[in-house]
């Protein structure tokens, strides 16, 4: 028997350096965390010893091979159970099966997959898993700390963004984006908040005066909501309806989503933000839309400064990794998600819980979904 002991920082990192060593027939024996360097135990490093061992007769022994078709949940739960439960803690497990273990892991990203989060998201999350997984004593190793740590995990992650609610602390709020994304009913929505719930005097621009429709909708959530609403034809009427809304609070500025793509309508959008500071740019997005087009979307505005997004349509999917994708691969956070057409109602401010839980709703704790 071959044995070597391997000090490192993570359970991945052990798993690769065994494999390389001794092979993938290779056992683990042993697993234990330690303190490395330091100065009379302070400041010293925590770091994992792994024992692995191989055994150059029995490893032509065939280990059961990893199966290329996914098990459902409650067969993967069993199956982990199984491992917990009749593998004698003395008795070592070879690494092959042992890699079995984590099939839990494999499926959670198989659903997130079904979800729509994106592949290099979910690669980093399962090395994560995997690592914490190994890094468990075996009584701990149970499926619904797995799920639990997939959730802290992607809280973790998104702390990185703003998500939530705007205060309406900025005067010009501009929304932009692709026509028929529900941009106008979003603006209802947020001046109904804005002037109900916050207390705010409010008023509604618009410069989509491409179609006379949706004027005329504006205008009226403007007059049910009692606010007032002036159309910008040109950049001169922008600013006039800027000076004339001097003493309000916020300005809900509503844009033409219909050339989104064409560089002409973001330099105009460009102007309309550089005229004040005071602006804060959301881009609409419906979460019915495909990721690939809603990263195009976002690249067109990459040259303005993107405050956050907007999420509409929720009730019309129930895919939504695009949560997740756009705060973690486009760095960008979310303000609101919109769940329906009834204006003032059908809007809920972002939040990370949210969010994950949108992710996860399908996974439930005790491994099925
Ligand atoms: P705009 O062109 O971006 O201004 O989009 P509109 O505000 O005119 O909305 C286009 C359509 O989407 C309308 O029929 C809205 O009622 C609908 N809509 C807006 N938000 C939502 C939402 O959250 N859920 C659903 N199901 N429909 C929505």
């Amino acid at each position: 028997m071959k044995l070597k002991k391997f000090q490192v920082e993570s359970m991945p990192e052990a798993l690769q350096q065994i494999k390389s060593e001794l092979g993938s027939e290779a056992v683990i024996l042993h697993t234990k965390e330690i303190s490395t360097g330091g100065w009379f135990g302070f400041f010293a490093k925590k770091k994992l010893e792994v024992t692995a061992a191989i055994d150059p007769v029995k490893h032509a022994v065939a280990t059961k091979p990893l199966q290329p078709s996914q098990p459902s949940l409650q067969e993967t739960k069993k199956e982990v159970e199984q491992i917990l439960t009749h593998v004698p803690q003395t008795q070592s497990v070879s690494l092959a099966t042992q890699l079995e273990a984590p099939a839990l892991i494999k499926q959670i990203d198989t659903e997130l997959n079904l979800q729509g989060v994106g592949e290099s998201i979910r690669e980093e999350l399962k090395e994560d898993a995997f690592g914490f997984w190994y890094s468990q004593e075996k009584v701990n190793r149970t499926p619904l700390a797995v799920i639990n740590f997939t959730r802290q995990w992607l809280k973790r992650r998104l702390q990185q963004v703003t998500i939530g609610q705007s205060s309406f602390n900025k005067k010009f709020m501009i929304f932009a984006g692709p026509t028929g994304v529900g941009k106008t009913t979003t603006i209802a929505k947020l001046a109904a908040e804005a002037s109900i719930k916050h207390g705010k005097k409010v008023a509604i621009l618009t410069t989509d005066t491409y179609r006379i429709a949706a004027i005329d909708q504006l205008k009226t959530y403007a007059s049910i909501l009692n606010v007032p609403v002036e159309v910008a034809y040109s950049l001169d009427d922008f600013h006039a309806a800027m000076e004339q809304f001097e003493a309000y609070d916020v300005v809900l500025v509503d844009t033409a989503g219909r050339n989104f793509t064409h560089d002409f309508y973001l330099k105009e959008l460009q102007k309309t933000i550089h005229l004040s500071e005071e602006s804060c740019l959301y881009v609409v997005l419906a979460l019915t839309a495909k990721y690939s087009d809603m990263v195009a979307v976002l690249k067109q505005f990459n040259q303005l400064a993107v405050h956050q997004v907007i999420f509409t349509k929720r009730d019309e999917t129930n895919s939504y990794g695009a949560l997740i994708n756009v705060c973690l691969n486009e760095g960008i956070g979310i303000a609101y998600v919109t769940n329906g057409q009834n204006v003032p109602d059908d809007v809920i401010p972002a939040s990370i819980d949210h969010i994950v839980e949108s992710v996860l709703e399908g996974m439930t704790l005790d491994g099925s979904s």
